[in-house]
């Protein structure tokens, strides 16, 4: 068996690319109790979504945000789930007009989930036409030309709409202040992930022991999306060179055959981290140069792979750039010279 990555297709990529058929689905919790981890946010959204519920209002619009990967679009069906609401799944970029966005706010029954994904990339025009709808449940119209234009509003029924980003930041201010909840998703820690793992594990029917999920959180970067398609991989290996149990050991051998290293870093994380320090002194270097040194797209290093970098202390932002901290030395066999600009970090 071939483990290489397809095409140079990013096997640790925590982008939705799964050709395993609809496997997000498939093991995407349904409840609440089922997702596990981020409990602050959990925590706060029961109480939100009873209290709406108690007062026969629909919730409150929420932003979640966060790294791809980390439950977003799973936690948006849970809220229309508690909230007993039909779900409208559509996402920025594929909403192109103005008269797009009006058609879906339009076409929404009282109480109904609105879910953009990517809601950093709606344009402007489009933007626009969200503010009264989210903020006044209206569609306003200009009707006419020249001296005698009138705007014309219409209601629309009353919604929730669940906002996903990558890029928080990129949000205009407009549109983040007319969400009423904020949710910043973290990185999910190794116990999380094997709970996550084992639950997988579970729907799948694969055997796996405490050992093998273990192996399998400490090497998934924070991210379930992460853990469950190597997962997936590692049954495969378990099946074929081992006894279809995935335990600690046929975890590892399979681990290496995908070349994810201990710390959970793949090819394109040693290249970056390589680069910072062999071609750049450890630093500080800017985000494009290193994008270009690297040859990859600097928003994809923002947001899938600096974050994890970053969680691991390897990478520290700097205001002059990105910095390789000790432990990466460590961990790619160089010696740290400890002048790489890192006093930069507490001017
Ligand atoms: P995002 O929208 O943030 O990119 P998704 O919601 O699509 O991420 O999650 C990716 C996959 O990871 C889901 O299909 C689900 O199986 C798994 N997952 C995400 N968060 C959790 C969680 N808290 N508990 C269990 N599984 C999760």
């Amino acid at each position: 068996m071939d483990w290489d990555m397809e095409d140079g297709e990013r096997f640790l990529s925590s982008l939705n690319t799964d050709r395993d058929g609809d496997s997000d689905n498939t093991l995407r919790p349904k409840t609440m109790s089922d997702y596990v981890g981020q409990d602050k946010i959990k925590h706060n959204l029961a109480v939100y979504i009873e209290a709406a519920k108690g007062r026969g209002e629909p919730l409150d619009h929420v932003l979640l945000y966060g790294p791809p990967g980390l439950g977003k679009t799973t936690l948006a069906h849970i809220i229309a789930g508690e909230m007993n609401s039909q779900i409208r799944i559509t996402s920025g970029p594929a909403i192109e007009k103005a008269a797009d966005l009006a058609a879906i706010l339009t076409n929404l029954e009282e109480g109904d989930v609105l879910f953009i994904d990517e809601i950093h990339r709606l344009n402007r025009a489009v933007e626009e036409v969200l503010y009264p709808a989210m903020e006044d449940f209206a569609l306003d119209f200009m009707v006419g030309k020249g001296p005698s234009a009138k705007s014309i509003r219409l209601p629309l029924n009353r919604f929730t709409l669940i906002g996903a980003t990558t890029k928080a930041g990129m949000l205009t201010s407009p549109l983040r202040d007319r969400f009423g909840v904020n949710c910043r998703l973290e990185l999910y820690n190794a116990a999380e992930l094997a709970h996550i793992v084992k639950r997988s594990a579970g729907i799948l029917g694969v055997e796996i022991t405490d050992g093998g999920a273990g192996e399998i959180a400490r090497r998934s970067r924070g991210t379930p999306r992460i853990a469950n398609r190597i997962l997936k991989r590692v049954r495969d290996f378990a099946q074929v060179k081992g006894n279809g149990v995935v335990d600690e050991l046929s975890a590892d051998a399979a681990m290496q055959g995908m070349e994810i290293d201990k710390s959970g870093l793949d090819n394109i994380d040693r290249l970056i981290l390589g680069t910072i320090i062999d071609k750049f002194g450890g630093g500080p270097v800017g985000l494009d140069t290193l994008a270009a040194a690297v040859g990859e797209d600097s928003g994809t290093i923002e947001d899938v792979y600096e974050p994890y970098l970053m969680q691991i202390c390897y990478v520290a932002r700097t205001p002059r750039g990105r910095v390789c901290l000790p432990d990466a030395y460590k961990h790619m066999g160089r010696k740290y010279g400890g002048d790489n600009g890192q006093m930069t970090m507490f001017e």
